[in-house]
C-alpha cells in the first residue's frame, strides 16, 4: 500500500532505522541530511534525496525530524533554508531531544507560516526505532495530535501528555537525566563488588533480581559494559546535553536537582575524557579509571 508522502530530516542512528520502518509501511519520503552516508541506504530503498530541509518541506505537508543538538533543530526548523521556507509544510513533527525552551521557540516561529509544531521526543534507543518499540512523547494541540497518531504508531508506544509546546521535552529531560544517573550509580556499586572480589556477572544477575534493578543492570550492563565493548548507541555528548538542558530547566522553575547536578557533572568529565562521540556508557569506564578495576563478565 502506497500512503502520503512525508519528510523526514535527520537520518542518523534514530532517524535513520525510523525512515526505514516509515519506507516499510508503505508512507513515500523526501529526506535530508548533511551526510551522504545517512542518505544511502533509504535512497536505495526508493526515498527521495532533498538539497535542504526547505526542500523537504516544499515536498510533504509533514516533515519529520531526528536531529542532534537543540541549535540544529532550530535552525532546521525555523532558519535560512529551513522548514518554515518550504511551500508545503503543515507539520513539524520533531523527534529530538530539544528541550523546552527550543521547542518554545521553534513553535512560535513555525505558527507565524501557520505550521503546526508537534514536540515528540522519544526514547528506547537504536533498538526500539529499529523494532518499533519506543516510548513516544507528545505536546500539540489535539487536532494536530490525531492527524499524525497514525505515523507515530510506526514508532512505538504513544504517551499524549498535553497541548502546551515543550511539555513532552520536560518529561524526555526527566527520564534522560535518570537512564544517566543509573549507569553512574551501578557501575559505582559494580565496581566496588569487583573490588572486593566478586564476579561481577553474577552480582548484576543479583541486582536484576532484587531491589538495585534500574535500566542500566538490565540492558547497558549486560550488553555493553561486561563484555567491555561501550557502544549501547547513545552519544556521551547527547547525553550530556539532555542532562545539562534538565537540570537548567529545574533550576529556572525552582525545583531542587542535587543529585541531577552530580550526573551533569560527570557527564562534563566523561565527555572530555573520551569525547562527545564516545558511547554514554563510558560513564562507567570512568567510575573503573577511578575505582581501578574493570566490571568484565
Ligand atoms: P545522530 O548524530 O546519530 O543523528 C543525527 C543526524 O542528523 C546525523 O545523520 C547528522 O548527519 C544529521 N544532521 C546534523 N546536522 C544536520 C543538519 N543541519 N541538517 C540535516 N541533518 C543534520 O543522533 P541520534 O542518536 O540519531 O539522535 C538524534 C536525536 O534523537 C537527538 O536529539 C537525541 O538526543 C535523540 N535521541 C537519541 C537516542 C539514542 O539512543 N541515540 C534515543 C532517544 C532520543
Amino acid at each position: 500500500m502506497t500512503l502520503e508522502r512525508l519528510g523526514f530530516v535527520g537520518l542518523g542512528r534514530m532517524g535513520g532505522p525510523m525512515a526505514g520502518r516509515l519506507l516499510d509501511a508503505g508512507y513515500q519520503l523526501t529526506i535530508y541530511d548533511v551526510s551522504d552516508e545517512a542518505l544511502a541506504p533509504l535512497v536505495a530503498r526508493g526515498a527521495k534525496r532533498a538539497s535542504s530541509a526547505a526542500e523537504v518541506a516544499s515536498a510533504a505537508e509533514i516533515v519529520l525530524t531526528s536531529l542532534p543538538t537543540p541549535p540544529i533543530v532550530e535552525s532546521a526548523g525555523i532558519g535560512p533554508g529551513g522548514i518554515v521556507e518550504g511551500s508545503k509544510a503543515e507539520v513539524m513533527l520533531d523527534m529530538s531531544t530539544t528541550g523546552p525552551a527550543t521547542a518554545k521557540r521553534i513553535a512560535a516561529g513555525l505558527a507565524a507560516k501557520r505550521i503546526q509544531w508537534v514536540d515528540c521526543p522519544v526514547s528506547g534507543g537504536i533498538k526500539g526505532a529499529v523494532n518499533g518499540t519506543l516510548a513516544l512523547m507528545v505536546s500539540c494541540p489535539k487536532e494536530s495530535f490525531e492527524r499524525v497518531r497514525p505515523i507515530l504508531e510506526v514508532f512505538g508506544k504513544i504517551f499524549y501528555i498535553g497541548e502546551k509546546p515543550g511539555l513532552a521535552q520536560v518529561v524526555k529531560l526527566g527520564n534522560n537525566m535518570m537512564a544517566a544517573a543509573a549507569i553512574i550509580v551501578a557501575a559505582e556499586a559494580l565496581a566496588m563488588g569487583v573490588k572486593a572480589g566478586v564476579n561481577p556477572r553474577v552480582m548484576n544477575d543479583v541486582l536484576n533480581a532484587s531491589t538495585g534493578r534500574n535500566t542500566a543492570t538490565t540492558d547497558k550492563v549486560p550488553r555493553s559494559i561486561l563484555p567491555g565493548t561501550f557502544d549501547f548507541g547513545f552519544a556521551t555528548g547527547l547525553s550530556y546535553k539532555d542532562v545539562r538542558l534538565c537540570v537548567d530547566e529545574a533550576e529556572a522553575m525552582g525545583v531542587p536537582m542535587l543529585a541531577g547536578g552530580m550526573v551533569r557533572e560527570i557527564l562534563a568529565i566523561t565527555n572530555a575524557k573520551y569525547g562527545s562521540h564516545s558511547d554514554f556508557t563510558c560513564l562507567a569506564k570512568l567510575i573503573e579509571e577511578w575505582a581501578g578495576v574493570e566490571i568484565r563478565g
